[in-house]
């Protein structure tokens, strides 16, 4: 058995399922594979430059407010970025996104689409904890939304994914509900020169756990399926 052969097989089969095969880019040659190795590097340093940033911003009140910044974690190179709101309680105390029922909810979904959190990117439209989860404010939108801007930039997901209703309107720059830009793409503008990137929005976990129904439950569900689809991996029924 050809050791170095059958361990290069698994890792392109890991990366594939890992988020680190963009589409239509062509990683067959080494060098390519070099080159995607570091850039994959790059952007993990950059990502750490603007988490360092978000410690250091004091741009509106909620900095005075929280007890740790929420910057984002996961996959520099995820084929996959969810966004969601904003940090709560459990996330503020852990400088951590998505880590308490929503949380918890969020990665039973990641799950059922085969794939595990460290294989995603997992953000906030802000990274610190409005107060008793108050919905963000416009001018805290505009403070914060740079960074976001910034990490979608540097790891340029194939499709995001919107969680919630603040999450698809500030990303889509529109007033829609969440129950009309649900279930579709969009198109999310990535700046000039950039191509849009597929955004899919569909209802936050904790709006699902407020509001849980077969039927709400059903909707994400059919909602991640197209993401799957569109990215061409295996859709479980
Ligand atoms: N809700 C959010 O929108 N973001 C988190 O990180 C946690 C809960």
């Amino acid at each position: 058995m050809n050791i170095e052969k059958v361990v290069h097989q698994h890792l392109e089969m890991e990366q594939y399922f890992c988020g680190f095969t963009p589409k239509g880019k062509d990683r067959t040659g080494e060098p390519q594979e070099q080159e995607d190795t570091m850039a994959v590097a790059e952007k993990t340093e950059e990502l750490k430059k603007i988490a360092e940033q978000v410690d250091q911003c004091r741009k509106c009140d909620l900095g005075s407010l929280r007890t740790n910044t929420v910057p984002g974690e996961g996959n520099s190179n995820a084929r996959i970025m969810f966004v969601g709101e904003a940090p709560g309680a459990d996330e503020d105390a852990q400088g951590r996104p998505f880590v308490g029922r929503a949380g918890r909810l969020l990665d039973k979904i990641i799950n059922a689409c085969g794939l595990k959190r460290s294989d995603v990117f997992i953000g906030n439209i802000l990274k610190c904890r409005p107060p008793d989860n108050r919905d963000p404010r416009a001018e805290e939108i505009i403070s914060c939304l740079p960074y976001l801007q910034k990490q979608i930039e540097i790891i340029d997901p194939e499709i995001i994914v919107a969680l919630g209703a603040h999450a698809a309107r500030t990303l889509l720059n529109t007033t829609k509900s969440i129950g009309q830009l649900r279930g579709q793409f969009h198109e999310y503008y990535a700046g000039i020169g950039r191509p849009p990137i597929k955004l899919m929005a569909t209802y936050h976990t904790a709006y699902l756990l407020r509001n849980y129904s077969p039927e709400n439950r059903r909707r994400v569900w059919e909602d991640m399926k197209k993401v799957l689809a569109e990215l061409g991996l295996p859709v479980p029924q």
